[in-house]
């Protein structure tokens, strides 16, 4: 059974990088009948925050992210991390080393006055400890000098690191507390975890966690790093190319089948396909798709691709989206009159909507109620002359049958007399119908609006 992991720190918000990687993460497992595993690393007591905790939580539940099981605390594991730098011990695997910083330091110096590697070259590795039963000690991996190993990882090939370049990495501090190297690889294993896809750059790391593993015999997870995210401009992400946090995606009204899409876009591809579900996406990722080169944040795209989704979303899912939206903004929810007066006019808010914000604008007209205020720009459409000819309009549309051919008519009548075009009419009717100058076209808003609420806004107008 396939089992993969996120394993962020939470020194920070959830940004979209990892969000990105936590997505891979799902996908493949969950595509896979497999588990998705979440652990904090938060062995970092000074950086990690309740806070930021939170956060990677809640950016994760938005996304839809689930895992299995409860979320694993790194920092909780300790005793247990320990109990294996232990284990290192007894095995020979490892050793205590006395050395102290002074001494290392004038070994780097020494070392390096006489043109050697700096890499520091433990005198403990093969003494013997038990002439120093009380002074206090780090233990020290005892890495092989000679030969290489080969992370065999699924983005990148084979990536060959020569053994003396790797020194005697410390697992365990003289306080007693593990290493980051050595409680992820613990943690791994004692999780499960088949498959390690992060961010490459952990690459180097992995060569150096393989030296744990093979010490305690354990099976090497599959590995697959994969490359990190630039700006369009191929440029490491900063804020102004989009390295925020997930929340801040949200409050920017992507809906969240669409910002899936993106994110999975993001380093990896399936042919040719650009715009997909995550129902898809679950079917289609892979490890194959996920390309070398980094991937380009591109607001442009995203918003294309959510606009794409917007378009496609059911009626209920997409009104799903925008109470939501609507929530984590901070706004008031939809009373029931607006739900339905969004459900009616959802058919003609839906395309070219790139955002939800941009769809509740448009749909303003649904959201309002009479008096309509309108704002500054339609109230420049409601001069004298506008407001008379939609008087004369009213009894045109007072008469109609409620289609949209008739509705056009009455229009088109009207506008003939003033030898003016029916586009010159739509400015008046839109401000007397919406207030705004956004909106979908006038015989829609009729439509959804019916025959009295038409009549009482244009009445409303002309008073
Ligand atoms: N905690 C690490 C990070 O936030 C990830 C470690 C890992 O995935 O192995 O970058």
């Amino acid at each position: 059974q396939v089992v993969t992991r996120f394993a962020p720190s939470p020194t920070g918000f959830l940004h979209i990088g990892g969000a990105r990687t936590a997505l891979f993460n799902w996908l493949y497992a969950r595509g896979r009948g497999g588990k998705f595993l979440l652990r904090i690393e938060d062995t970092d007591r000074a950086r990690s925050t309740p806070e930021a905790t939170q956060a990677i939580l809640d950016g994760l539940a938005w996304l839809g992210l689930d895992h299995d099981g409860d979320a694993v605390s790194q920092a909780e594991g300790a005793a247990r991390h320990a109990e294996v730098a232990h284990q290192m011990l007894t095995a020979g695997t490892a050793y205590k080393c006395f050395a102290t910083q002074d001494e290392i330091a004038a070994f780097r110096e020494t070392a390096k006055a006489e043109g050697r590697s700096t890499l520091f070259r433990s005198p403990w590795r093969d003494a013997d400890p038990s002439s120093h039963p009380d002074d206090p000690f780090v233990v020290r991996i005892k890495a092989p000098q000679t030969g290489e190993t080969i992370v065999a990882d699924k983005v990148q090939g084979n990536v060959t690191v020569r053994n003396d370049q790797l020194d005697d990495m410390v697992i365990l501090r003289s306080d007693g507390t593990p290493t980051y190297m050595l409680a992820v690889v613990v943690d791994d294993h004692d999780m499960g975890v088949t498959h390690v896809i992060r961010g490459d750059d952990h690459l180097v790391n992995a060569a150096r966690q393989m030296l744990v593993y093979n010490a305690m015999g354990w099976d090497i997870p599959v590995w697959a790093h994969i490359p990190l995210i630039h700006g369009p401009d191929g440029k490491k992400l900063s804020k102004r190319h989009g390295a925020l946090g997930v929340e801040e995606y949200r409050a920017m009204g992507y809906p969240i089948e669409g910002l899936r899409n993106y994110l999975t876009r993001l380093g990896w591809s399936h042919g040719d396909d650009e715009v997909f579900t995550t129902a898809q996406a679950l079917d289609w990722f892979d490890l194959d798709g996920i390309g070398k080169a980094p991937a380009r944040f591109d607001f442009k795209k995203l918003e294309n691709v959510s606009g794409q989704h917007i378009a496609m979303m059911d009626d209920a899912a997409l009104l799903h989206e925008i109470q939501g939206f609507l929530k984590a903004t901070g706004a008031p929810a939809l009373t029931d009159a607006q739900s339905t007066g969004i459900s009616n006019a959802l058919y003609c808010l839906k395309d070219r909507a790139k955002t939800l914000p941009q769809l509740i604008e448009k749909g303003h007209f649904v959201l309002t109620k009479r008096p309509i205020e309108p704002d500054a720009a339609a109230l420049k459409a409601l001069n004298t002359v506008s407001r008379g000819i939609l008087a004369e309009l009213t009894p045109h549309l007072r008469t109609a049958n409620w289609s949209r051919n008739a509705l056009e008519e009455a229009v088109a009548a009207v506008a003939e007399t003033h030898e003016t075009k029916l586009g010159k009419l739509a400015g008046p009717i839109r401000a007397a119908l919406a207030g705004r100058s956004v909106s979908p076209s006038v015989f829609d808003m009729m439509l959804v609006l019916g025959r009295d609420e038409t009549l009482a806004r244009l009445a409303d107008a002309t008073e």
